[in-house]
């Protein structure tokens, strides 16, 4: 408890950064710690860098104030980078790692190499945002922060029912809860409710998907084309490929998309045993054991016909 402080009281100026197309963990770790600072340290000056603020997570204190461009060439004391696998998942606010005078990383991501000064990366905790929770002064944290921070770790356990969930993931979720948080309401809004553009695409997902490997993988691409058709955007196929792992039968759950500017998105998940990092790792992504993704250029047939053959391998 309380293992930033030092550095914290030491900063005068702080940038807050995460991963390029930010999930539930990403936005509720980096606007949680943002809004404990704002609280804890009135007077230093904190700045969040995030690429975009899904919808869903708007109501989070203050997510008016994330800056979304890095045009500025402001030098901070600290830099905080939160749940970033990899320093080029930084997007262009990884200039402000390289220019502040101290960089901290928090993450869970078993494939992070650890590219800040301190490295705070455990692969075992749930989701960054409790291990953010782990590593400050608890008394601080208001109702706001709660919100932040219960968002982020309900987003990365699936609600409290991956493995990575352990009895402390939800005794720190109880102390969240003791804030006196709307949890039910907050897992309602930002985690199962559905713009219709996100259910007609999602709905497109699953009326295509495959089976490969003799039911042992369900694969579904979501071509640009199809996209555009219904005006979705990369935040609105969240949930799709964990909709696609709830299949009886199966290991192993790819979603692909395509993106505007060509190549495709992977996301991988698994139930039990194959290890979808390792595969992400081999194109330059990663992730997690049982939940990794990576970006992959090229002709889709060839390149699920390359991923099919290493899930193949460990199968
Ligand atoms: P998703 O499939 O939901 O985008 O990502 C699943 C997990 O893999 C997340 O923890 C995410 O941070 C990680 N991940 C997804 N894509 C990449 C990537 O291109 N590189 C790295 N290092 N991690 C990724
Ligand atoms: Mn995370």
């Amino acid at each position: 408890m309380d293992r930033i402080h030092k550095e914290l009281s030491e900063a005068k100026s702080v940038a807050i950064s995460g991963h390029i197309r930010p999930d539930g963990d990403c936005m509720g770790s980096c606007l949680g710690l943002y809004n404990y600072i704002q609280k804890r340290y009135p007077e230093v000056d904190v700045d969040v860098y995030l690429e975009s603020i899904p919808p869903a997570f708007k109501f989070m204190k203050n997510s008016d104030k994330i800056h979304l461009d890095c045009e500025s060439d402001k030098v901070y004391d600290l830099f905080f980078s939160l749940d970033c696998g990899a320093k080029d998942r930084l997007g262009k606010a990884a200039k402000y790692l390289d220019s502040a005078k101290k960089s901290i990383c928090i993450d869970h991501h078993v494939s992070n190499d650890g590219f800040a000064d301190i490295n705070y990366i455990e692969p075992d905790i749930s989701s960054t945002s409790q291990y953010v929770y782990e590593l400050i002064d608890t008394s601080y944290v208001d109702i706001p922060i709660a919100e932040c921070l219960y968002v982020g770790i309900v987003h990365d356990t699936g609600v409290f029912q991956y493995d990575c969930t352990s009895s402390r993931t939800m005794a720190v979720a109880g102390e969240l809860m003791d804030k006196g948080i709307d949890y039910s309401r907050l897992i309602d809004e930002s985690y199962y409710m559905k713009y219709i553009i996100q259910n007609r695409v999602m709905g497109y997902c699953l009326l295509n998907c495959e089976l490969k490997l003799d039911g042992k993988v369900v694969v579904a691409v979501l071509p640009l084309e199809v996209s555009k058709k219904y005006g979705a955007v990369p935040s609105d196929f969240e949930g799709i490929v964990a909709q696609l792992r709830h299949t009886y039968g199966i290991e192993v759950a790819i979603f692909a998309y395509e993106f505007p500017t060509g190549g495709y998105k992977i996301s991988l998940r698994s139930c039990n045993y194959v290890d979808v990092s390792k595969i992400a790792m081999k194109y330059d992504g990663g992730g997690h054991v049982k939940a990794a993704g990576c970006s992959v250029k090229g002709d889709i047939e060839t390149i699920l016909e390359d991923i099919l053959a290493q899930v193949s391998e460990q199968l």
